[in-house]
């Protein structure tokens, strides 16, 4: 089921996402930390006339990674090339992705924690000394030629960095970790995106998507398109504070940007098991879901928020996810 307050690239995104995103590190709303420091990485490497070094970028899924790593390449005037792990299936197909590069251009690998070992055993060379070794023969005769490779970034994207193996992850000269972002923040990317879009918006209505957002850019656009659905039908195309509130509240995506599915999570484990602790599988099998799904799609943020804790007895919903949802606490001392 496609979510409209999933952080998940979904297929009704890639149109506006395309026309939305920001093409140099100026047009980059928030992820100040990393900002700075690629800013200052990038004009050295264009002093010293060097292409920058490897990057690895990993957070959230929406955070701007892909965003950000063509911002790199337009920032160091270089061409770009983009795929991704499980795209690469063999040592062959990264033999051939690096031999076409140009000079100086950036790699793109998306999900690089996917890099199955014999592929990323071509990488290391390649990263380190630009490189490909290559075994040419068979048998005792066989023996190993270098290649010389066009100097290159690799800009490597993930949602979880303790997955990468650590020879990978030391290849990596900047590493940015990307953080979720601010309700002002986000606001500002919901403005500038209805700027791009020409759509009207007026007062907090901004503020009011931007708090849907779950942290995430992907989201707060994606919203905001929905928005713009219901105030060209019932308000002249104007996205006023009013037309937000009603038309989010329609599409049931709450004042913290959870949705049906979140609520049915949590109010199962409060009226079910007496909110909590309740181990995963027995979760899952009351709510109808996989495990992984729940593990990986829904709790993330519902932990981020501080809704529901993992304990070694298995999931307990805190009192704060009571309050939001209006329920009063049972006993005290459960959480
Ligand atoms: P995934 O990990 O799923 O590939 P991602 O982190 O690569 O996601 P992007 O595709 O880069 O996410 O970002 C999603 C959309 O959010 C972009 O198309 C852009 O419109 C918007 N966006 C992301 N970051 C920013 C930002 N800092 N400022 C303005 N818009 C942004």
């Amino acid at each position: 089921e496609d979510r409209v307050i999933s952080s998940q690239m979904l297929s009704e995104d890639q149109t506006v996402e395309f026309s939305l995103r920001p093409r140099f590190l100026s047009e980059y709303i928030g992820q100040t930390r990393a900002k700075e420091n690629l800013k200052i990485f990038i004009e050295a490497a264009k002093l010293r006339n060097e292409p920058l070094d490897h990057v690895l970028l990993y957070g959230p899924p929406g955070l701007g990674k892909t965003t950000l790593s063509n911002i790199i390449a337009n920032e160091m005037g270089v061409g770009i090339r983009t795929t991704s792990g499980p795209a690469i299936e063999r040592p062959g197909d990264l033999a051939a992705i690096l031999t076409n590069l140009q000079e100086g251009d950036v790699l793109f690998i998306d999900e690089i924690h996917r890099l199955n070992r014999s592929v990323e055993e071509v990488l290391y060379p390649a990263m380190e000394d630009f490189a490909l070794d290559i075994i040419i023969g068979k048998g005792p005769s066989a023996r190993s030629v270098r290649l010389d490779l066009p100097k290159f970034t690799l800009v490597g994207a993930t949602t979880r960095a303790g997955l990468l193996s650590s020879p990978l992850r030391d290849r990596f000269g900047v590493v940015s970790r990307l953080e979720y972002y601010t309700v002002e923040e986000l606001s500002y990317i919901v403005t500038r995106a209805a700027d791009l879009l020409d759509v009207q918006i007026v007062g907090d209505a901004a503020k009011e998507i931007a708090l849907r957002s779950r942290g995430t850019p992907r989201v707060a656009n994606r919203l905001l398109k929905r928005v713009r659905d219901f105030a060209q039908v019932v308000a002249d195309g104007m996205i006023t504070e009013e037309v937000a509130k009603s038309s989010l509240e329609q599409i049931q995506v709450d004042r913290l940007g959870l949705d049906h599915i979140d609520h049915k999570l949590l109010t199962t484990i409060i009226d079910n098991f007496k909110g909590g602790p309740v181990g995963l599988d027995t979760l899952a099998a009351s709510i109808g879901e996989e495990s992984n799904t729940i593990e990986d799609v829904y709790e993330p943020y519902l932990m981020q928020i501080g809704f529901l804790q993992r304990t070694p007895r298995g999931r307990m919903v805190t009192n704060a996810a009571y309050h939001h949802l209006g329920r009063s606490i049972p006993d005290e001392s459960n959480v």
